[in-house]
């Protein structure tokens, strides 16, 4: 293969991608240039307004155009009103959720987990949470965390950052095997997960 500096870097980036190793890359970058008017460029372009215009909110995790600015008690990125909150850790678990059709309500992305790497708690958008709970008159926090350890340890931190809220906390219950991944799982287990959510009293653990 020649080595022209612009291709290997682009392959080198896609390779990073999840899913794909470089032989996959290799493809996808000749794909690209042999359509170069009908796919790269307007790839280029769509990804350049994806980093120019998408933003993370600081207040529910969601992504949004940056235009947009979230408010505690006027969701702009959710329309309609609702009285419950489910708290996941990435933007994949809300997608999966959002897909099964089991949840109608709110959102709020963690954006990780207590334990994981790097991660402080003061990145994890919990005070803005407490506060969502509060100004949006919210009667259910749904605690949609992975059963790993550190999605488990994350769950109780939020039950017990709530504890003066007066909310009803659950999480998911049965049907949510041990060490799974919220974005991985079937809208099956999905359903069974929130259909058996259990109540999260102040003193359980
Ligand atoms: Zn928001």
């Amino acid at each position: 293969m020649q080595n022209i500096d612009e291709i290997e870097n682009l392959i080198k980036l896609i390779s990073k991608l999840p899913g794909l190793g470089p032989k996959s890359a290799k493809r996808i970058v000749l794909k690209l240039i042999n359509n170069n008017e009908k796919l790269a460029k307007p790839m280029a372009k769509a990804l350049s307004e994806v980093c120019k215009n998408i933003t993370r909110c600081n207040i529910c995790g969601s992504l949004k155009p940056s235009s947009i600015q979230c408010n505690f008690n006027k969701c702009e990125v959710v329309k309609k009103k609702y009285n419950s909150i489910c708290v996941v850790e990435s933007i994949a678990d809300q997608w999966s959720i959002e897909s099964s059709n089991i949840f109608e309500g709110y959102f709020h992305i963690l954006g990780g987990t207590i334990s994981s790497v790097g991660q402080k708690k003061e990145d994890l958008l919990i005070n803005s949470l407490i506060e969502r709970v509060n100004k949006d008159r919210i009667d259910e926090v749904i605690l949609a965390t992975s059963a790993t350890v550190e999605g488990q340890t994350t769950a109780y931190y939020i039950r017990d950052s709530l504890k003066n809220s007066k909310v009803k906390i659950s999480k998911l219950g049965q049907g949510l095997p041990i060490g799974g991944e919220i974005e991985n799982l079937d809208d099956g287990t999905l359903h069974l997960a929130f259909k058996n959510r259990t109540g999260l009293d102040a003193d359980s653990d």
